[in-house]
């Protein structure tokens, strides 16, 4: 080991992000290279891109975020034409297919809405910021209570965590009431509740989200002696590990501005880039563990969004609250989210997570002639997430046989949702059904979205407490069998969850950076 260590980063978002942070903070003498294949889209590196106020400027960063769908700025990042077909879509803002139907396009069966984003932050810069902890059989059963707490707790620190964001909404609180009257039957841990949520709360009430830049702090401000020692290049898309079976020695890297194509040296390497693109790179670099790519899960979602009735609110709030807070809300009009609450999970009693956004303006384009446009009490979108229970069937295949648009192995998804997860769909949207009608009126029925459409992509490089063929890497998110390769993200939950992922993952890190910190001190 070098007395200066060489930590190499692949991917920029919030997990790669937490692992520059972590190293760089415990270890004086590393120095972090982080690898992004996406551009940088904000000037401060990573931010949040629902902070942007200027719309033009909001449309163009998420356009770029879009990989081989970011239309007329593909060919600027690197990525080649033909990849363009007729009747080619995009998925949410931000985020691009696998499957976008192209030449290089990713196979999909069952499984059609599975997307990225390509850029400084991942998705990590187009993000909800819905933080709520795991609880139960959410959590890895190897990790100790008192540690996993604490970790939770860092992780909570890194993203700035807020349990009670727009809590003094008074229309918040109405539907907090609601829910609770409606749902009394759930035990106390589910509770209606203000969603955790990543972010700093501004003196206009609003917030300002959490992207990678707040998880970088300290390295990206060119005050802090940390930001001498991180290096975080765009434009950069990782090929390969460079190893011998048992510890990697560096990454080949092409600049995709110039198409040349280095390898940097590394004591560590840490692949955090995303479910599909770690097991793919560590496929294309010849490290194939028996679980790789499968025991796929997300999270199937129920979503709705309902016209909130003023009759139910002004049980509890008056016209006058209802003023107050479209007046406050009017200072802030980029950001229509206004309220955040939820139904928790609870082991063995509701197996779900219900998430309940309000805002202004429905997430879609309501006809001005239905009778609940322009509903002055606003609207709420609410999704159910549910389990999937992992399966070795359900996962990404990988193949030398057929290259990607970026001419890496490429890959098909096999997917499937089984009675098991069919059944809490049924229940979960008699739920749904509930909770709305509580609220007000449908303008959008309960359906059940897309496999694919969660963004929450789980189990794909599982993490396990012994190498038994059904893990990719160990309790500390180390590759099996190998010293220094650790792998992080969303992929190393091994268990059924409803909850969103991102703190998981994140406390999961944190206890993978802490470990990595000490060794390259040793
Ligand atoms: P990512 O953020 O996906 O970052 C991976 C990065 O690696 C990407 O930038 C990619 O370009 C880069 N990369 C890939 N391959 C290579 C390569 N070979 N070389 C170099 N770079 C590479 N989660 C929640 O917990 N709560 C939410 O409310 C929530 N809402 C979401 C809403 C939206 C619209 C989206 C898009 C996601 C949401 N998520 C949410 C998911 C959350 O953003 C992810 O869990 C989180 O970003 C995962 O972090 P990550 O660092 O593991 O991966």
């Amino acid at each position: 080991m070098s007395s200066h260590p060489v930590v190499a980063i692949v991917g920029s978002g919030p997990i790669g992000a937490a692992y520059a942070r972590v190293v760089l903070e415990r270890n004086p003498s590393a120095r972090v290279v982080m690898f992004e294949a996406g551009p940088q889209l904000t000037e401060v590196p990573g931010e949040s891109v629902r902070n942007i106020a200027d719309p033009d400027a909001k449309a163009r960063a998420r356009e770029l975020s879009q990989g081989p769908q970011a239309g007329t700025h593909r060919e600027s990042l690197g990525i080649p034409a033909a990849v363009v077909v007729e009747g080619m879509f995009t998925a949410r803002q931000g985020t691009h297919l696998f499957d976008f139907g192209g030449a290089g396009s990713a196979h999909t069966h069952g499984f059609p809405a599975a997307a990225a984003s390509t850029n400084v932050g991942g998705q990590g810069a187009h993000w909800t910021c819905a933080i709520p902890r795991p609880s139960g059989g959410e959590k890895v059963d190897f990790i100790d209570d008192a540690e996993w707490d604490e970790l939770i707790e860092a992780a909570e620190q890194l993203l700035h965590a807020q349990s009670a964001a727009f809590a003094d909404s008074p229309i918040g609180g109405a539907i907090r009431f609601l829910l609770a009257e409606e749902f009394a039957e759930l035990p106390e841990s589910s509770r209606p509740s203000t969603l955790p949520v990543a972010g700093d709360p501004q003196p206009d009430g609003s917030i300002r989200w959490t992207g990678t830049d707040t998880v970088l702090g300290p390295l990206i401000d060119p005050g802090s002696p940390l930001s001498t020692r991180f290096d975080l290049r765009d434009l950069s898309f990782v090929r390969a590990v460079v190893h011998n079976g048992h510890r990697a020695s560096g990454v080949v890297v092409e600049d995709l501005r110039t198409g040349t194509t280095t390898t940097l040296d590394a004591d560590a390497v840490i692949i955090a880039a995303d479910a599909f693109r770690s097991p793919q790179l560590l496929w294309a670099s010849g490290i194939r563990p028996a679980a790789l790519g499968r025991y796929l899960t997300e999270h199937p979602v129920v979503i709705s969004t309902v016209a909130v009735d003023a009759e139910k609110m002004l049980r509890f709030v008056t016209e006058g609250d209802l003023d107050r807070e479209l007046a406050r809300r009017s200072t802030n009009p980029t950001d229509p989210v206004a309220a955040v609450n939820r139904i928790p999970y609870t082991e063995g009693e509701h197996p779900f997570s219900l998430q309940v956004m309000y805002a202004e303006s429905p997430p879609f384009q309501l006809d001005p002639a239905h009778p609940h446009a322009d509903n002055r009490w606003g609207y709420v979108n609410m999704g159910y997430g549910l389990r999937k229970h992992p399966r070795v069937e359900d996962g990404a295949t990988f193949t030398d046989a057929e290259l990607d648009y970026r001419g890496m192995p490429n890959f098909t998804i096999d997917y499937e949702l089984t009675d098991r997860e069919l059944a809490e769909v049924d229940e979960a949207t008699t739920l749904l059904r509930r909770a709305g009608s509580a609220l007000g009126t449908f303008v959008a029925e309960p359906r059940l979205l897309p496999n694919g459409s969660s963004l929450h992509y789980q189990g794909t490089m599982r993490m396990g407490a012994a190498d038994d063929g059904t893990s990719v890497a160990d309790p500390y998110s180390r590759v099996w069998g190998f010293e220094n390769l650790i792998v992080g993200g969303n992929a190393l939950i091994p268990t059924a969850t409803s909850m969103n992922p991102t703190l998981m993952s994140m406390a999961i890190a944190v206890r993978g950076a802490r470990r990595l910190a000490a060794e390259l001190g040793a």
